[in-house]
């Protein structure tokens, strides 16, 4: 009770979207966004010709982008509601590794939309798993924080700790795209087969940049029965094509 009664005191006097998270200035009707009407305008969307698998911008007339095309990824598609400029990259560094967990709801927002968008249909959301040991250094599994808001809106089941990162790998940033891809090889597992088979899987990650990770747990989730996996990110890293 007392607990309950401290929360609410809380949330009174500082209310989870009095300022906007991407510039700091105050909002007077905030929803979960928390973004003021000027960032809102200026934020860089991921819109326009698409990719029709990945979700990246392309800048001609091909249905795929140049990536897409040279290998096959077997996850059905990516949208990312973000490219990754500065300003994004910047709010999910801080997501990341500034313990600054209150990102989680304007990009579990945003992810959303998204959803509704661009019309997925999916059973349960699954996340893409940190290695354990990775995971309490840091204290918290970001895109875990997002698949959790996330099915609270869309009111779908969350699968916990059952799609798992089992080798803890090296850092995808300082490798390139051949190493990446033999880095994560066998890198996930499913544990539990049942809360995947015969489901569409909508899996979320926080950034999309060779689409090597998310294959990668596609592997593991198809391995389990899964029917499709569709997967959502909050930013899109865009390759040059
Ligand atoms: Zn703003
Ligand atoms: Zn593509």
């Amino acid at each position: 009770m007392f607990k309950e009664f401290c929360e609410k005191a809380i949330n009174t006097l500082y209310p989870d979207n009095f300022t906007c998270n991407f510039c700091g200035d105050e909002i007077f009707d905030g929803d979960d966004k928390a973004t003021c009407e000027n960032c809102k305008s200026n934020l860089p969307f991921c819109t326009g010709k698409i990719c029709k698998k990945c979700g990246d911008i392309i800048n001609n007339e091909a249905t795929f982008c140049e990536m897409c095309k040279a290998e096959e990824k077997l996850f059905k598609f990516n949208r990312s509601v973000f490219l990754y400029d500065d300003k994004i990259a910047n709010a999910i560094r801080d997501f990341k590794f500034d313990n600054a967990k209150y990102w989680h709801k304007c990009f579990a927002g945003y992810l959303f939309d998204a959803y509704k968008f661009y019309g997925y249909n999916c059973d349960v959301i699954c996340y893409v798993p940190m290695h354990k040991k990775r995971q309490q250094m840091r204290g918290y599994n970001q895109s875990e924080l997002l698949a959790t808001r996330l099915g609270q809106l869309l009111n779908i089941p969350v699968s916990y700790e059952n799609l798992v990162k089992a080798k803890d790998t090296k850092n995808q940033v300082d490798l390139n795209f051949k190493q990446r891809k033999e880095n994560l090889k066998d890198a996930f597992e499913v544990l539990n087969n049942n809360e995947f088979k015969n489901k569409n899987i909508l899996l979320i990650d926080d950034v999309y940049t060779t689409g090597s990770t998310l294959n990668n747990c596609t592997v593991a989730l198809k391995k389990a029965g899964a029917k499709a996996v569709y997967c959502l990110t909050i930013a899109h890293a865009h390759q040059k094509n």
